[in-house]
């Protein structure tokens, strides 16, 4: 069964290898992600936030399952190009429960990645999808996007933080 990873699992600060096998495995990977995704009410979700350490990603920037035309997996993405001009919007992310800041993010991307099916292809996204594209990106790195926070946000977040934490330990010390 597919769960979320939770901050402060190591997981989501490991590193990710590419995606080398574009077969039925990946595309039930994706499928289970998605599905997830809409469960949470998620709009993206990263192979590591399911403890898959894997570069690859799945979104629907309108969250809607009933718009399954706007889903996309991405194996493999690398930005081409982006923006010098940032903006921001508030943020929220399936593996912190609770915690929604501003993060600032270039307002235009472009991507180069494959398809479930190993396929390159290039990707021109702007505004809200490329905020979500780059939120899941950053998964792929392993950067949070607390890391991101003003120094003010991260004042104000840390006892949430703390929260999340502790709860990872009980956890962790009752399986
Ligand atoms: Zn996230």
């Amino acid at each position: 069964m597919m769960e979320i990873v939770l901050y402060p699992d190591p997981r989501l600060r490991a590193k990710n290898a590419p995606i080398t096998s574009f077969d039925d495995e990946l595309k039930q990977l994706a499928r289970g992600m998605l599905d997830l995704m809409y469960e949470t009410k998620g709009v993206g979700l990263a192979a590591p936030q399911v403890g898959v350490n894997r570069r690859m990603m799945v979104f629907n920037a309108e969250g809607d399952p009933e718009k399954p035309e706007f889903e996309t997996i991405l194996c493999n993405p690398r930005v081409v190009r982006k923006a010098k001009s940032k903006v921001s919007a508030e943020e929220g992310c399936l593996s912190f429960p609770g915690i929604y800041a501003q993060v600032e993010r270039p307002e235009d991307i472009v991507i180069l990645a494959q398809d479930v099916n190993g396929e390159e292809f290039e990707l021109a996204l702007d505004d809200w999808s490329a905020r979500v594209f780059q939120h899941e990106f950053d998964h792929l790195e392993g950067v949070l996007f607390i890391d991101r926070f003003s120094p003010s946000d991260k004042m104000r977040l840390k006892p949430v933080l703390r929260g999340l934490e502790f709860d990872y330990k009980e956890k962790i010390a009752g399986s």
